[in-house]
């Protein structure tokens, strides 16, 4: 009975009605099987959620009723969630810390504010420009990136963006940036700075 009334509140919590309790997977929609994964995460009281996607096979309506279902449980609740999230509009209205990575490595990390006003690492300034425009045939507009695309099972020497990076220059292919310089508020950028005081 503490069980069944445990998995009742959590439904409530996650705007699950109770008749729903006895129903099969193959009878909710996509959202109704997120909000169960939800709550089947919060069941355990949990002090951290890690979400990988949680809303990339969503209608996008969908996505931002889960998405601020999140954020309201989050202020009820207190639990930390780290999202692992590809669209950045998302990452802007939801987050309050980011962390951009390439090739499986933190490249910049701080406030989502301070991120996206103004990004530090290369990488982390392509992803922030505008991926598309809406004039009829612009296509896609070039972020400087090139086309040396990442081998993730063959990283290259140095720093692991040089290959694609605007700003690289000779020590880029020898030396990786330390990591400490992503500490908190901070990029994987230090060589960059190099190439900017060089044409000055
Ligand atoms: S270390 Fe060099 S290649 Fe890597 S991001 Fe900085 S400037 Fe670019």
């Amino acid at each position: 009975m503490r069980n069944a009334a445990r998995g009742a509140s959590i439904m409530d919590m996650v705007d699950l009605p109770a008749r729903f309790a006895d129903r099969y997977p193959k009878e909710l929609s996509g959202g109704q099987r997120l909000r169960v994964a939800i709550a089947r995460a919060l069941v355990m009281n949990p002090d951290l959620i890690v979400g990988d996607k949680p809303t990339s096979a969503l209608d996008v309506s969908v996505q931002s009723q889960i998405l601020n279902l999140m954020m309201d449980l989050k202020r009820e609740l207190g639990p930390t969630h780290v999202f692992i999230l590809g669209n950045l509009s998302v990452v802007e209205h939801l987050v309050d810390q980011v962390a951009a990575m390439y090739l499986g490595r933190v490249v910049e990390l701080g406030g989502a504010a301070q991120v996206f006003a103004a990004p530090r690492h290369p990488y982390t300034r392509a992803l922030l420009d505008p991926a598309l425009t809406v004039a009829p045939g612009q296509g896609l507009p070039d972020i400087g990136l090139g086309a040396a695309f990442p081998n993730p099972l063959a990283i290259p020497p140095g720093c692991p963006f040089q290959p694609r990076c605007p700003r690289a220059f000779d020590l880029c292919s020898r030396v990786r940036p330390h990591p400490a310089d992503v500490a908190f508020g901070g990029a994987a950028r230090h060589l960059a700075e190099e190439p900017l005081k060089g044409a000055a």
